[in-house]
């Protein structure tokens, strides 16, 4: 019966919120989404894609096929099936993408100037949905957060309105030295993050970005990262250079930034398949985008030369990016550290990864797609275009093979069966 009723409140706020998204002329949800199936996101319905430029995730092309669909899982890539519901021929399609690094409930307040992520206003509540929205509208279907958003993970999990599928930290392990506890008291605070719901652990074991110096000693890091591992949650690191070597030593699972690796150290990643994530350019370039936002509220500078020291530190990422490329087996994910105003614009971190990183193409695709779900332990799960695996497909206007810029033209997608957005031809002509 108390079943029923929320049932029933979460319908209502489904319909609600896509009246309210069709008066704002979001014209393609308010036709494919129903109320029923934003509660329901698994129609059972049979749903037939067709496509001439497939990009399954792994660094294959497949070319004119068809993908099966049903319920909110692909159960078939089948050139011969029809009849077809989507025909997105002339397209770019491939498996949603995962940002392994972003800051979902980050927002500018009322005032416009940044709020920082842990805002409780009514406002700063619209502002997370509004990041998710727009994030799922830029074709991420996944994204792993390292703050903490438990709440809007699972409003959008249990389909109360439209998002990415979030993973996210509860509370993070700031590196205080020895303040930060003994080896058992740091466990004991891993296995409390499991009991709240976490999905990974976020541990800074650095001073800022160009403060290499470790806050965390290696016995630490140890304790940390091997309890997670045993309470099944993954760690992502924030680390800068002999916190690189250090976190992949004590067996983390992911190296979050990495500034100051020098090649020993990257090849030591590498060798212990630790997950590698540093960022080519969004982040900083969206510090200096909105530096009138962020001047002067907390951690940011108040002056021009303050942004201008930010702005030395571009050239350094996109190096460290080149050398990175260049390590054998070194497994780079895609993260992009999305903060207020980089929402919905992750994508140029792509863009900035192939252009000045020296990224090839394809790579930064799979960075995404499955090396990204392979990062989160969800390969069997996510994306690849494969039978079995969710629904999550999206498509560009344009092939990111030959200009990556037709990431930013998302025109189509589709999150466990469910079609968000769809400014494609509907049907075959
Ligand atoms: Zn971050």
């Amino acid at each position: 019966m108390r079943y029923q009723k929320k049932i029933e409140a979460i319908m209502r706020f489904a319909r609600i919120t896509v009246s309210i998204l069709s008066i704002l002329g979001v014209g393609a949800l308010a036709q494919r989404v129903s109320p029923q199936s934003l509660a329901q996101p698994a129609k059972a319905k049979r749903i037939v894609i067709a496509a001439s430029a497939v990009l399954d995730g792994k660094g294959r092309v497949l070319r004119n096929t068809r993908i099966v669909i049903e319920a909110s899982k692909i159960v078939a890539i089948d050139p011969k099936a029809g009849p077809v519901d989507y025909d997105l021929r002339g397209l770019t399609v491939l498996p949603g993408w995962i940002d392994a690094h972003v800051h979902i409930t980050w927002s500018f307040g009322k005032d416009g100037k940044n709020a920082g992520e842990g805002a409780t206003t009514q406002e700063s509540a619209y502002a997370a949905a509004s990041n998710a929205w727009v994030t799922l509208m830029a074709g991420f279907t996944t994204v792993q957060n390292v703050g903490s958003a438990a709440a809007l993970r699972d409003a959008i999990a249990t389909g109360m309105f439209p998002g990415p599928r979030i993973l996210t930290g509860i509370e993070a392990l700031p590196g205080r030295g020895d303040q930060t506890g003994t080896p058992d008291e740091i466990r004991t605070y891993v296995r409390k993050q499991k009991e709240a719901g976490a999905d990974l652990i976020k541990i800074y074991a650095s001073g800022g970005m160009l403060q290499g110096r470790m806050t965390l000693s290696q016995e630490q890091l140890n304790a940390v990262c091997d309890e997670a591992k045993k309470q099944g949650l993954r760690t992502l690191v924030h680390a800068y250079s002999d916190a690189v070597p250090a976190a992949s030593l004590a067996g983390c699972t992911q190296i979050e930034h990495g500034l100051g690796a020098t090649d020993d150290d990257l090849k030591l990643v590498a060798k212990k398949g630790t997950y590698f994530d540093p960022q080519a350019g969004l982040l900083l370039e969206n510090y200096l985008l909105n530096k009138h936002r962020y001047a002067g509220t907390p951690f940011f500078p108040k002056t021009e030369e303050g942004f201008a020291a930010m702005e030395k530190i571009l050239p350094m990422n996109h190096e460290l990016m080149q050398r990175a490329v260049k390590i054998p087996g070194l497994k780079i994910v895609f993260g992009t550290d999305a903060v207020a105003g980089a929402h919905g614009r992750n994508a140029e971190e792509f863009i900035d990864r192939v252009h000045d990183g020296g990224v090839d193409p394809m790579a930064a695709m799979v960075s995404a797609n499955s090396l990204g779900a392979e990062a989160l332990g969800m390969a069997d799960q996510i994306g690849s275009i494969a039978a079995g695996l969710q629904a999550d497909i999206i498509a560009l206007d344009g092939d990111p093979l030959k200009d990556i810029t037709a990431v930013r033209r998302v025109v189509f997608v589709m999150k466990g069966g469910v079609v968000y957005k769809n400014w494609a031809r509907a049907t075959i002509h």
